[in-house]
């Protein structure tokens, strides 16, 4: 610990973002530690990825295991963890068919396709599915085109036809672009990028019925709000609805490469050379994927994560009090401290480059703060997280 912080030569790594001039080299829970051994209490998890914190027994020995026994035997066939964990998760959700992927882009651009193919089969020249300002739907160049975020609609112009742009929580913004070219409406139940801005549940319900009222598919994008996040397995679950089509990914392989595409067997309508991909359903993931779900589905797992949102809304709270802040918002352990003022990034790196310790925190918007710990976080490390950001705040405002 008395030695010099090393420097850090990645000049072949591609620049794509600022990074600070340290490498991550372990975890364990809840912490990260780099390769100066300062560590860090880690409310980011990988963008709301590690569900189960870092360095998690189950998917280590759920990894271990299914690599000595088979890697990829091709999607051409069947393996064991595939069929084990779709029987999983369409027994524990309103779905009934599953596609693996590996990425939430990827289980997106597959709902799309899977969208557009029910509309070819079920309402010839419907290929529009309506998406909202500021949502977040991945990097490909259609979930792109899908997502709500400002600036890009001309970045990598032209971008993929067919998504036009409601307003969340806005049902009349919703009818006012349907037209015989609507085939879906696809929204995050929690805008996460966005700034954690829930649906509300009349919007959600009234959004439910509209669509099945006129033949309209209505696809949840659960990549970010999906796997327990929220407090119940789904986030479409806490609305009494139920969608035609879900995509999952981060949570759901707690770390590791896996996403999934889920519909109704009414939806599911793919047929051969349809869709694919070389790695989809690969058994050392899906294995991963079981371990996952089954601590999340153990008895007891989901309250003590809506115990513990509660508690980090409470103390969100208290610091929003005691320092004039605008409040907090979000459901579970997906959550949002609002600032009042363009202080987020400072605030970041204020956190991070604090010594003894850092925390890792995330300013999807300058004026908030999000929080996406491991959903297995205690309490403990969520008062010291409120503690550093106390300390922080003084600094600050
Ligand atoms: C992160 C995210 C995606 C994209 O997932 P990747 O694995 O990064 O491709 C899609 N939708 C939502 C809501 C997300 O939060």
């Amino acid at each position: 610990m008395n030695n010099p912080a090393q420097t850090v030569d990645a000049h072949s790594v591609m620049f794509i973002t600022p990074r600070p001039e340290v490498i991550m080299v372990e975890g364990k829970g809840s912490w990260l530690v780099d390769n100066n051994g300062k560590r860090y209490l880690d409310f980011l998890q990988g963008w709301a990825v590690n569900c189960l914190g870092h360095g998690n027994p189950g998917m280590i020995e759920a990894l271990n295991a299914q690599a000595k026994k088979l890697i990829n035997p091709s999607p051409a066939f069947y393996n064991e963890p595939m069929i084990g964990l779709s029987n999983l998760l369409t027994a524990n959700s309103c779905f009934n068919k599953v596609f693996f992927a590996n990425s939430g882009a990827e289980a997106n651009e597959g709902a799309i396709k899977l969208a557009r193919k029910w509309g070819q089969l079920n309402k010839p020249g419907a290929f529009e599915i309506i998406t909202f300002d500021h949502s977040f739907h991945g990097r490909t160049l259609a979930t792109m085109s899908a997502s709500g975020k400002p600036g890009w609609d001309t970045l990598y112009a032209p971008q993929v036809p067919g998504f036009p742009k409601a307003e969340l929580n806005d049902l009349d913004s919703v009818k006012k672009l349907v037209t015989d070219k609507t085939v879906a409406v696809m929204l995050e139940p929690v805008q996460g990028e966005g700034g954690v801005i829930p649906a509300d549940a009349t919007f959600m319900k009234d959004l439910r019925q509209f669509t099945k009222e006129n033949s309209i598919l209505l696809i949840v994008d659960e990549v970010q709000a999906g796997c327990g996040r929220t407090g119940t397995l789904f986030a479409y679950q806490h609305y009494g609805i139920e969608p035609d089509i879900m995509t999952l990914g981060k949570g759901i392989g707690g770390g590791v490469p896996l996403a999934a595409l889920l519909a109704t067997d009414a939806v599911a309508c793919f047929v051969p050379g349809d869709q694919g991909g070389t790695y989809n359903g690969n058994p050392l993931m899906t294995a991963v994927g079981i371990s996952v779900i089954e601590q999340l589905l153990a008895p007891g797992f989901l309250d003590s994560v809506k115990a513990k949102g509660e508690l980090l809304r409470s103390e969100l709270l208290a610091l929003s009090h005691e320092f004039n802040l605008g409040g907090e918002r979000g459901e579970g352990l997906l959550r949002a401290l609002i600032l009042g003022k363009d202080i987020g990034g400072k605030l970041v790196e204020l956190a991070r480059d604090r010594a003894p310790e850092g925390l890792l925190i995330n300013s999807p918007r300058p004026n908030l703060l999000r929080f996406m710990p491991a959903l297995n976080v205690s309490d403990d490390e969520i008062r010291q997280m409120c503690g550093i950001l106390r300390e922080l705040l003084k600094l600050t405002t």
